[in-house]
């Protein structure tokens, strides 16, 4: 059984993200896939609280079979490092040749200065994901024992990002179609975006 894990600040989470994940299950033969929203972690620019976000993973993950959303990230008391999460998925019994973490461009070329980063290849396959239009320069530039475990998916309609998104709803621009129903209905009710 093949696990695939989307790892993602998801804030908020969209088609592409969506689309992304599919692309990724249908093409490595993954037989799941557990959405792992970050917690709050500190080296990013100031977040939607990690139970929002949390909460717009499940609703736009609802009802497809293989989609799960995990809170181990967010119930971690602790700094989050992707090296502690995968740790934990190969302690419930996945071997790490069949767990496939995945995430977008921009964070996979920052791998090297994640905690630890030299052992995440020995726990998985790394799977990254990148919108049309967006260089690809910076792959060549890591080491090749992460070249190696990488695997690379291409998402034509993958032109969405959570930054316009965001932009979008403050602005009153409408985001309707760019993310599913409930996202939208969630982030208009909870006016999530609204202030600066
Ligand atoms: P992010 O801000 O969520 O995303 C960076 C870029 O990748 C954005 O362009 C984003 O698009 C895209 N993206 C994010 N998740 C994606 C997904 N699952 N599929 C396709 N594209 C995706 O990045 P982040 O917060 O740095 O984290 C990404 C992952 O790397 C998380 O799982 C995080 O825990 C891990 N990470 C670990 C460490 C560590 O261990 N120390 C450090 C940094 C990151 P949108 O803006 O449209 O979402």
């Amino acid at each position: 059984m093949k696990t695939g894990i989307m790892g993602g600040t998801f804030d908020p989470i969209h088609y592409g993200h969506l689309l992304a994940a599919e692309e990724a299950r249908i093409n490595l033969g993954i037989d799941r896939l557990i959405f792992v929203p970050t917690g709050d972690p500190a080296y990013k620019r100031k977040i939607t609280p990690a139970e929002d976000r949390y909460a717009m993973t499940l609703l736009a993950t609802a009802g497809v079979l293989e989609y799960s959303v995990s809170r181990i990230e967010i119930d971690r008391k602790e700094e989050t490092h992707t090296i502690d999460t995968l740790r934990e998925f190969i302690k419930s019994g996945i071997k790490p040749e069949d767990l496939y973490f995945i995430t977008g461009l921009d964070a996979m070329l920052s791998i090297t200065s994640w905690f630890d980063y030299k052992k995440i290849p020995d726990l998985c396959t790394l799977v990254t994901a990148r919108r049309p239009g967006y260089p690809v320069s910076g792959i060549e530039t890591l080491p090749d024992f992460i070249k190696d475990k990488l695997k690379y998916i291409e998402i034509p309609q993958f032109a969405i990002s959570s930054t316009e998104i965001r932009e979008r709803s403050r602005d009153g621009r409408g985001i309707r179609f760019l993310v599913p129903h409930l996202v939208e209905i969630y982030i208009e009710s909870n006016k999530l975006y609204k202030s600066k």
